[in-house]
């Protein structure tokens, strides 16, 4: 009989410290054996050269290579769908318990559940445990016991009910022993898995006190640039959101936080109304008549919509993988309400460029440009994208940057006029929900 072992199962949660389910994991009774599938259900719908399967693979072997010189252990790196991985492990070792972080979105949930079903007929438990978020679910919900479909009433009961317990950090370096000695642990290649690697350098993620401190004074304009660019870091876990937010009480900065309650705002939505990932959560915005125009949207995918301040943002996003919040909702809103195209055909390209793509928020704040989500902002608000050039960027500087060009005779003239525009939106928009 070999020895029992207890499996931790990383997925979003890319890091050895702070890790809930791993810190539960390494006080349990056996030793642990730290795993990885890459799982071709997710992989198969991703671009080749995804700097995003990159950067999941580079985190792993740097994690891998710490345990090996550190700790005489590893991870051992699967590809193979969940369900046969966990087979084939079942025959390679004696699983006492596999632990794992709790993930909300819908394919998640589905593959859990049915991980948990194909265990138990071995005899062999899932524990999962709350990692990436603050609350989650329906820990923060009205008095009836309903969701929050408010962001501000959502946000004070988040805070009251944050002062009301202590924060704990799971430290997890005086338990890091309790691995498996092994270090030659299966591992894959990045062809293994059919994809070629991005140039990248996966450094530790840092912030200043000063980009906290100074957070809201300069969050609105693009060419600043000094949002914190935690997305990628807490979408993949290289960063501990209990960190995070202790970061952001520190440096006294109350919006920096409020914005980290905004992700778990629309966490939460998509786990209590999990079909708006593709159905408008007010159904009357799914009358819309979108005009989903494939020249136009082409031409809004590509950064040549004649719109300088549009431009930018879409040539930053297709450049870099990033773009900056204020001009995420001037895009947004020119798509869904200049050029009347479908709001999921945006949140498809975004899902496929955005290095810090997240389903729940994602599709949250294109549902909130395109009027369609919660706590959206009216419809008839329409960005005016010429006017919001003076607000955000006066100096032009964002616009000097990401579209140089915007003043030579080859930059395309406007793909449609702004009053038009406008007015066709108002009465098709109207035409559906009023
Ligand atoms: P900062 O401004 O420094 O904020 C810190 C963190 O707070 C962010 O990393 C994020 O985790 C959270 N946060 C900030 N604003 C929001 C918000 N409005 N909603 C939810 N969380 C927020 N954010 C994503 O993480 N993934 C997405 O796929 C995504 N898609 C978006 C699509 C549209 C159309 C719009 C308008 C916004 C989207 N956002 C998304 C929200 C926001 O734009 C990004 O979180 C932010 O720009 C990321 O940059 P940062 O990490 O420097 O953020």
């Amino acid at each position: 009989m070999k020895t029992p072992v207890n499996i931790f199962w990383f997925r979003r949660d890319l890091r050895l410290d702070d890790n809930v389910g791993f810190y539960n994991a390494l006080n349990s009774e056996h030793p642990v054996l730290p795993i990885f599938i890459f799982d071709p259900n997710i992989l198969e719908q991703l671009p080749e050269d995804d700097a995003r399967v990159t950067f999941i693979f580079e985190t792993l072997q740097k994690t891998r290579r710490t345990l090996q010189d550190k700790h005489d252990s590893s991870i051992a790196i699967f590809y193979g769908t969940p369900e046969s991985t966990f087979k084939t492990l079942a025959e390679d070792y004696t699983i006492a318990t596999v632990f794992t972080n709790h993930d909300y979105e819908p394919y998640a949930t589905t593959r859990d559940s049915e991980i948990k079903a194909q265990l138990l007929e071995q005899n062999i438990q899932l524990k999962t445990f709350k990692d990436q978020v603050i609350f989650e679910k329906d820990e923060v919900v009205k008095k009836d016991g309903k969701p929050y479909m408010v962001y501000t009433p959502y946000m004070r009961l988040w805070k009251a009910t944050f002062k009301a317990q202590e924060l704990k950090i799971y430290d997890t370096a005086p338990i890091l022993n309790n691995l498996v000695s092994d270090s030659k642990l299966p591992n894959v290649t990045i062809t293994d898995i059919g994809f070629i690697p991005a140039t990248q350098n996966i450094e530790d993620y840092t912030v200043t006190p000063a980009l906290i401190q100074n957070y809201e004074a300069t969050r609105n304009f693009p060419a600043k640039d000094t949002t914190s660019k935690l997305g990628p870091h807490l979408r993949f876990g290289t960063v501990s959101i209990r960190k995070m937010v202790k970061k952001a009480i520190a440096e006294k900065n109350e919006i920096f936080w409020q914005e980290l309650i905004w992700r778990e705002f629309f966490m939460q939505i998509l786990w209590h109304f999990p079909h708006t990932y593709k159905d408008a959560f007010k159904a009357k915005y799914d009358r819309i008549e979108w005009r989903n125009n494939d020249v136009e949207f082409k031409a809004w995918c590509e950064g040549k919509t004649g719109y300088p301040l549009v431009d930018a943002g879409m040539r930053q996003l297709n450049q870099t993988g990033f773009m900056h919040n204020r001009i995420r909702m001037l895009v947004g809103s020119f798509l869904c309400k200049h050029l009347l195209i479908d709001w999921r055909w945006g949140e498809a390209y975004f899902a496929e460029k955005l290095h810090d793509f997240d389903l729940s928020s994602n599709v949250g704040n294109w549902q909130w440009v395109a009027g369609s989500g919660v706590d959206a902002s009216p419809y008839f608000r329409i960005f005016n994208p010429t006017t919001q050039i003076d607000k955000f960027d006066k100096q032009h500087d964002y616009i000097n940057q990401w579209v140089p060009d915007y003043q030579e005779l080859t930059y395309p003239q406007p793909i449609v006029d702004h009053k038009e525009a406008r007015e066709r939106c108002l009465k098709v928009y109207k035409a559906a929900v009023s």
